[in-house]
């Protein structure tokens, strides 16, 4: 709507994927504000947005935003049309093609981006380019819940509702999740939730802000979940406090949980996991005898080379108590981009899953897609995303095409990711600044922000929601739809959406779980849908397994974890464990926080917290800069003294390329989703 000058959108936040509904204004190609949206049309924050979503947008209106396409020339760019641009992409990737093969080439997705600019993205990938090799940053932070999610209960995601059932069940267990500063409108929801009598329970290394308002923090050691997960399971078990009616009408392999958990007594997980065996005990009695329980984790559970196993490990408590497919319960992994579970999952970006998470070896499948693409998508399973970082050192793959991600910051061991840039042939990177990997392309394309485009976002709770532009993108930038499109035709390939509307009528044809999903139908549904919606007569599905899990015989599986802890332990050398997360202010890489003044005013740059016994040892004052070491890399950043967390344990955020943690971590990986191990590393501290 037009009030003038002033233009209007409702629009869902390009934050975190709690998904808040609000009114963005703009005026004169500039975004002036928010307003939060009418509360019958935003289930996720009926109330407020947090900080970012309400103060963080500025960076839409930074000078640094790309205007123009850019071509490298020497040591710098020089800019270009976008004829040229795309001129150049096609001879490249087409040269590179034809010398090395087809599989030569990858390409990167972005969870930042839309629905249906992250389908089209895995097209150009399949249909154009013919490389299984596409990926997105959601390998990096919960591939493994996806990958646990699926063995156990079938669907990949969020088993219930934000405001209905995190707002209002009996009992949390909150590990693996600072709450409050990655998920802030969610932590408000459980505070409130606490307030009014439920009990929540926080099992962390760092004694996180949502503990001070637990009914028990208990304090864990890094990378020990699994063990006291099953410690609970055991102990719930031998207090006869299971929920024998669920285990044996909707469950199988109880018996061989039962056996595997046997050795996690309590005095041994306290040998593990730093949990007192009457901590424990309380934790897992209260959640096996209430009602209803939540179970929340986000990054701290999924980023271990044994991830998949920490998300099994949850559920097998999570079924055990029965607390699935009903309100007021469910396994809630707390996803972080913005659209990571739509844009980064239900797209399929992925190497081993077409849209949908459908099989691409599967003929019938591959039929399917030939039938709307006029051709199969490659069958084979391509490489996930670390290991086309291994095939671009080998030069096995040489030409990489990456849409709005920055893996210069966001890969495990920063320098390693830098050669592997640094040895292809060519690079196009598409995004809305000159970011850090940006700096290492070939063609740089500029891409509108979220605040000048259409589309849809999928929020934690699988709720399909739209995406509206207040202001058009500046200078001759294009939407990535818009740039796909056309790239797609410099192949030669006609593809023919006026839309991201017709681009969802594409998705809904062959990704079952969107089947009911329309703009018409968004367009008249502000609270949007949740899927799986099949048709449309379908409401979608608010909480998942009220009947049936998601396998033919309808039954969940108890898939033990074996116990495994941190790939790598402190020794004399590097005598601290290294771990990482979130701050209020900042998300992901910085890329848009760093250019946003509320959150530069509030964090303006990268720390390391140290805890006051270990600041004494080391001669280290609060403010004073240090060194930290590990393996891989060293970093410079300021020391903040606090006892956040144990002695032993440091604490460095994410979002900064100057002191960028991932200088530091290492590159183990899980061998079921290959998520690195960004959560636990070595390191020792130099003072200056
Ligand atoms: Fe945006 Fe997340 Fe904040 Fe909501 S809680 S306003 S979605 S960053």
């Amino acid at each position: 709507a037009r009030l003038g000058r002033i233009t209007k959108a409702e629009t869902t936040c390009n934050y975190c994927a709690v998904g808040c509904r609000f009114e963005l204004y703009g005026k004169d190609g500039d975004v002036l504000g928010v307003r939060p949206a009418d509360p019958e049309a935003t289930p996720a924050n009926d109330f407020s947005t947090c900080v970012k979503g309400k103060f963080g947008y500025d960076f839409v209106n930074s000078d640094d935003r790309l205007t123009t396409p850019l071509i490298r020339d020497g040591d710098g760019f020089r800019e270009a049309s976008w004829a040229e641009a795309y001129d150049r992409i096609y001879e490249e990737l087409t040269r590179i093609q034809t010398q090395h093969g087809t599989d030569s080439v990858a390409v990167t997705s972005s969870s930042k981006c839309t629905n249906e600019e992250n389908f089209l993205n895995q097209k150009f990938a399949r249909q154009v380019l013919k490389t299984p090799h596409v990926d997105n940053c959601a390998r990096l932070c919960h591939s493994s819940t996806v990958a646990g999610l699926q063995q156990t209960v079938g669907y990949g995601a969020m088993t219930n509702r934000i405001n209905e059932d995190i707002g209002e069940t009996e009992c949390y267990l909150i590990t693996g999740s600072n709450t409050t500063e990655g998920h802030p409108v969610l932590a408000t929801r459980i505070k409130q939730n606490v307030r009014d009598g439920a009990d929540l329970f926080v099992f962390e290394p760092r004694k996180i802000g949502l503990a001070e308002h637990a009914t028990q923090y208990t304090r864990t050691k890094p990378g020990s979940d699994i063990a006291w997960l099953n410690g609970m399971v055991r102990h719930i078990i031998d207090q006869d406090l299971h929920d024998t009616e669920f285990i044996d009408s909707r469950t199988k392999h109880f018996d061989e949980l039962k056996e595997k958990v046997e050795p996690f007594t309590p005095e041994r997980v306290e040998e593990l996991a730093g949990v007192p065996p009457e901590e424990l005990k309380r934790a897992a009695e209260t959640i096996a005898t209430a009602d209803t329980c939540i179970f929340g984790w986000a990054m701290g559970m999924t980023q271990h080379a044994h991830g998949t196993r920490n998300v099994l490990a949850i559920t097998n408590l999570a079924l055990v108590t029965g607390h699935l497919g009903k309100p007021g319960a469910g396994l809630s992994p707390f996803r972080g981009q913005n659209n990571v579970q739509g844009g980064g999952g239900d797209m399929g970006p992925a190497p081993h899953n077409l849209p949908g998470y459908q099989d691409p070896t599967d003929d019938e499948i591959a039929d399917k897609f030939a039938e709307v693409w006029g051709e199969r998508p490659p069958q084979e399973v391509g490489l996930r995303l670390p290991e086309q970082y291994e095939a671009m050192l080998r030069g096995d793959i040489r030409g990489m095409y990456i849409m709005g991600e920055n893996p210069v910051l966001s890969e495990p061991d920063i320098s390693e990711a830098e050669e592997a840039l640094e040895e292809l042939e060519f690079l196009a990177v598409q995004d809305i600044f000159l970011t850090e990997t940006a700096e290492y392309a070939d063609v740089v394309l500029p891409a509108a922000s979220n605040a000048e485009k259409y589309g849809t976002f999928t929020n934690t709770e699988r709720r399909v929601q739209l995406v509206r532009p207040a202001i058009d993108p500046p200078g001759i930038a294009r939407t990535d739809l818009e740039i796909l499109c056309d790239l797609a035709d410099r192949f030669g390939y006609e593809w023919d959406y006026d839309s991201a509307a017709d681009v969802m009528d594409e998705i809904a044809e062959l990704v079952p779980i969107y089947g009911g999903i329309s703009y018409d139908r968004l367009e008249s549904t502000p609270e949007g849908i949740q899927w799986p919606c099949t048709d449309a007569d379908d409401p979608g599905t608010p909480y998942l397994y009220e009947e049936r899990f998601n396998f033919d015989d309808g039954l969940a599986r108890f898939v033990p974890a074996d116990y495994a802890g941190p790939a790598e332990l402190p020794d004399e050398e590097y005598p601290l464990m290294l771990t990482s997360g979130r701050v209020l202010y900042h998300w992901h890489t910085g890329t848009m926080t760093r250019r946003t003044q509320v959150s530069m005013d509030h964090v303006p740059e990268s720390f390391v917290t140290i805890h006051p016994r270990m600041a004494d040892q080391l001669g280290v004052e609060d403010g004073e800069y240090v060194r930290v070491v590990s393996r891989r890399g060293d970093i410079v950043v300021k020391a903040e003294v606090n006892d956040v967390a144990d002695p032993g344990v440091v604490f460095i955020p994410m979002h900064f390329a100057e002191g960028a943690i991932n200088e530091l971590t290492q590159h183990e990986l899980d061998p079921v989703s290959y998520i690195p191990e960004y959560k636990v590393s070595s390191v020792r501290i130099e003072p200056l």
